[in-house]
Formats: C-alpha cells, structure tokens, sequence
C-alpha cells in the first residue's frame, strides 16, 4: 500500500472561511446517471432554498436554489446542462419548517433525503435516499467516511472538527433509517486528535457510535478498501454493500442531513478545499453550489489568475480530472488543486513491480501500456483491469514516470465497448 505525506497538515485545522458569492451561479443539472429538468421559469423570481429542478428518473434528484435571485437562461456547457440563477443578494428565504424526526416513519425521512437534495458528497453524487432504502436487508455496520485520502484535501476533516455536532445528529437520522447493529466513523490515524471531538458529539446527542482510526495508507477511503478494512469483506467490482450488510456514505453527507432534516434547510452548499502546489499553501472554504470555478480564481488568493495555462485539478491530485469539463462547484467536490505542471521524461517499463504491489486491488497495471508485450485485448481482461478504482497509486510510484492512468482509462473504454 502506499503512503502520501500529510500535506494538509499546516492548514487543516483552521477555520472555514468565506468568499463572496458570484452574481451568477450556474446550477448544475447533470446529476448521477439523470438529467434534472427545471421547474421554474426563465425571469421568475426565486427565494432561497427554494426548489429550482428534479428528476423522476431512477437516480433523479432535487436541486435547489442556493441564494434569492431571477432565474435565468438554460447553458449548455462542455457537453453538461446548467440553469442559470443570478443572485440578488436579498437572501430572502423559502419559509422553512421546524420537523421533529423522531416521530417520522422511515419512508418518511427517506422522502426528505431525497426532496431536500441529498447526494452523497464523497465524489460520485449517488442519490442518498436509494443508499439508505436497504429494504428488509439488516444493516451489520454504519461505516461514516471521514478518511478522505486525496493528498492536499482536508474539508472532512474541518467539517469533523468544526460541526461534529450536526455529524453525529446525521448519524442519527441515518440511525433510524437502517437500523445498524454498529455505527463506526473511520477517520486515518495521522487524524487521531479528531477522536475526542466525535466521542464528545456522540455522547452529547446520546448516539452509540465508535471512532476507528485507521492506517494513513492511500487510498484507504475509497469506499471497498473502507470496507474490507472495517469489516474483512472483499468486495470486487458489482457488488453493492448493502448486500454485505454495510452502509457506507461520507461525513459531508450525514452533515447535510443535520441540515436538511433539523433546519429544513436543502443541500446547497459544501466544504472544499483550495490548494496551490507552487505555494505550498491550502486552506478550507464553504461554497454554494453552482459557484462558477472562475468565480472562485478571481476571488481567491490561492489559484493565480492564469490557472488556465497550468494544471487545475477537481476531485484531488490523484482521482481527480481537470478541471475544464467541470465548471462549478457541485455537491461532490471536495477540492480543487492548482498543481504545478511537472516536466517529466517518460521512460520504458523496467518491470520493478512497484505499481503492482501500491495496487489495492491486485492488479498489473504495466500489462495496460502500448506495446507491453503480450498486450492483448483478452489479457487485459485476465488482468481484471475493469475492477481498477482508478486510484493513480500505480502512476504515482512507477519509477518511469509512465502515464499509466491514461493508459488504464483507454484500456477500460475499449473492453467496455
Ligand atoms: S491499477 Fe487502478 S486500482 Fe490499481 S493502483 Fe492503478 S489506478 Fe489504482
Ligand atoms: S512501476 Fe512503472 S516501471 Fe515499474 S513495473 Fe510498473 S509500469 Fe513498469
């Protein structure tokens, strides 16, 4: 398994801090697997919170409107669909309603998961209330997600050490939902001073729940590796969890749940981490959804104005992507990384092996490179090359420098045609 240092380690435990929110935000309407389609009409005044799009589509979910505003036009960008919402800055609010969600009936609160906007906020956006629906299936482990292995991104951790209270009364709400026989928070040993601050949310809001600090390996989050280091079950690609009696969903998550459930407030905004490699510095901010990318380079210190010519990153160092096809913040992301382009000389495959053995999932990455020899369609296969999690652990210890991610992603396109 591999290691990263902790980079975060300078500014991860500072305070959360602000940026002026844009004139216009862009609302993102592709959603996991759906498309949303707007309920409201271009030049119709919104209120905040207030419903702006759904989906009844299988994965469909409900989208919000962060602030108050007027509703603009419909953008396709990059292949993607935005409803565009220009702010007012009134702030004026959708009525909301006090609930009491210990007398709610399951299906009810999984009716305002879903109704409130609630995705999972660990990357991928899966509907929250499909997770949680484990119909008559018993629920051995809870398992809530503070591991967050990308390198430079620490906003679970500022979200732990500042708003543990609304984490454990998610965990509560999710509690109720499937019935769990344990409930555990997994945060990385490196992280161990979090501890206290969870066991003291839990014992505040009575919740039966244990802190497991677990190694510093990368990339110990992703959510199979979770589960078979909490539980000893070896999940491969296509099994669901749920089925292996476990539940598991980022601590962004349950805090939007605190959120929506006791303050009836929906999922407008998350934590993410800001980076930049050539500084060396990093710090936390809380943003809307749908604040344009752009907005945030020209307002923040930490991504200098010509971010275009250099490499800017959503999702992390190592599982992101670049950040030209995704132009807003969305409920998923938990970092954006200004990384320093690296000039490096790719050389051949010396067969060290090093990228098999940093593989959580035991595989061969070198058999994807053109020109590897006995590379065929049919061995890549062998090499079970679709179950790869798309980690980068192998790219970032192979001593050649070789782009083994892109080589792996080309690979896994052709064997699913
Ligand atoms: S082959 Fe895939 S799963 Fe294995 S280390 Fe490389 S990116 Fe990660
Ligand atoms: S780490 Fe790089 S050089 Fe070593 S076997 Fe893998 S691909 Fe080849």
């Amino acid at each position: 398994m591999l290691q990263i240092p902790d980079y975060a380690k300078k500014y991860k435990g500072q305070e959360v801090q602000d940026l002026p929110d844009p004139e216009i935000f862009l609302m993102p309407l592709n959603g996991y697997k759906s498309l949303l389609t707007p309920v409201v009409q271009e030049g119709e005044q919104v209120r905040q919170y207030q419903l702006i799009a759904k989906s009844g589509q299988q994965f469909g979910t409900y989208l919000h409107a962060p602030v108050s505003g007027t509703i603009g036009a419909l953008k396709s960008i990059n292949e993607s669909q935005y409803l565009t919402l220009h702010n007012d800055f009134k702030y004026i609010e959708q009525k909301l309603s006090p609930s009491v969600p210990e007398k709610w009936s399951k299906q009810e609160l999984l009716n305002a998961i879903k109704e409130l906007g609630i995705v999972g906020c660990g990357g991928a956006r899966f509907p929250s209330h499909i997770k949680f629906n484990t119909g008559d299936n018993p629920v051995d482990f809870l398992v809530v997600n503070g591991i967050e292995c990308e390198p430079f991104f620490s906003a679970d951790y500022a979200l732990i050490k500042y708003h543990a209270d609304e984490l454990a009364q998610g965990i509560k709400v999710v509690k109720q939902i499937v019935s769990p026989k344990k409930i555990v928070v997994a945060i990385k040993r490196k992280n161990k001073e979090l501890k206290e601050i969870l066991e003291a949310a839990f014992l505040q809001h009575k919740l039966q729940a244990g802190v497991r600090l677990l190694p510093n390996h990368y990339p110990q989050g992703e959510e199979f590796q979770l589960i078979g280091t909490i539980t000893g079950h070896k999940l491969s690609k296509g099994c669901i969890p749920s089925d292996f009696g476990v539940v598991v969903s980022n601590v962004a998550t349950f805090r939007a749940i605190a959120k929506a459930i006791f303050e009836g407030k929906p999922n407008v905004e998350r934590i993410t981490t800001l980076y930049n490699e050539e500084q060396k510095t990093g710090a936390n901010f809380l943003f809307k959804i749908g604040t344009p990318i752009a907005h945030i380079v020209e307002h923040s210190k930490f991504i200098p104005q010509e971010w275009k010519k250099k490499r800017l990153r959503l999702g992390g160092a190592m599982m992101g992507k670049n950040a030209g096809q995704q132009l807003v913040i969305h409920q998923g992301t938990g970092g954006l990384i200004y990384l320093v382009p690296q000039i490096v000389s790719q050389t051949n495959c010396i067969n060290c092996g090093y990228c098999t053995q940093v593989c959580p999932q035991y595989l061969m990455p070198m058999t994807v490179i053109p020109g590897f020899s006995g590379q065929k369609n049919n061995l890549i296969n062998r090499y079970n090359m679709l179950s790869c999690i798309e980690c980068a652990a192998c790219e970032y210890s192979c001593p050649s420098k070789i782009p083994l991610l892109k080589y792996i992603r080309q690979a896994k396109s052709i064997l699913k045609q």
